[in-house]
């Protein structure tokens, strides 16, 4: 997989941590292909554990972790354990993965009290109404699979509304497959949600990508 990803031409990959029980072997895995990574607890893997990264050892980021609203934990406990990750991001200067899903409200209101923020709200799903407000608490929006989707307006005119320094492309594998492409999701494929960027905006965007990933500290090995 990795191989496949390098002869698309992806330089770099950042890969979140989701649950306490994975970031060891994730920190494992990242050291052998040179990955950079997060540690960080999920929103929907609260009901297995609550738990906010005490070692850091090696991680180049603070998440995956965010706000989820079909996820069955009241979003009180939800918000508790952002903000212990906020606030660890705050102290260490490591930038944030956010996951964000029909929370944005909450989320926006959370995040005012820890501002200015560093990272990347993750498969942005708000409406381009929000970009403005997400921008000026600091942070960079990525996008994914849906804007190489037929119907996916939402994320299209959201994508139109980003200044250019602060995109990011994803693909958040193995989900949310980009077209031409179907079922499993993986690396390589982010040379398509880049394209249907740069097609959505007309303008080119791969090097710009590059260095704002590298603006937070997540540049190639
Ligand atoms: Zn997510």
């Amino acid at each position: 997989m990795m191989a496949r990803a390098a002869a698309a031409g992806v330089s770099g990959v950042v890969v979140p941590g989701v649950v306490e029980a994975q970031w060891p072997r994730l920190r494992a895995l990242a050291q052998t292909y040179g990955w950079r990574f997060g540690v960080g607890t999920h929103p929907q893997a609260l009901p297995e554990s609550r738990a906010v990264p005490e070692d850091l050892d090696g991680a180049d980021a603070i998440g995956e972790c965010g706000l989820d609203g079909p996820t069955p934990v009241p979003m009180e406990e939800q918000e508790r354990v952002l903000a212990a990750h906020l606030a660890l991001a705050r102290d260490t200067g490591l930038p944030l993965i956010l996951h964000c899903f029909r929370a944005h409200d909450r989320m926006m209101r959370l995040l005012r009290r820890f501002a200015p923020l560093r990272g990347v709200m993750h498969s942005y799903s708000g409406g381009p109404e929000l970009v403005d407000g997400y921008v000026a608490l600091g942070l960079h929006l990525s996008f994914a699979g849906p804007v190489t989707w037929e119907n996916a307006k939402k994320p299209i005119n959201a994508l139109r509304r980003v200044p250019r320094d602060r995109l990011l492309a994803e693909t958040d594998a193995p989900d949310q497959c980009p077209r031409p492409h179907r079922g499993r999701s993986e690396p390589a494929f982010v040379v398509h949600v880049i394209e249907a960027m740069e097609r959505l905006r007309g303008e080119t965007l791969r090097d710009q990508l590059t260095e704002n990933a590298a603006s937070l500290g997540w540049g190639p090995r």
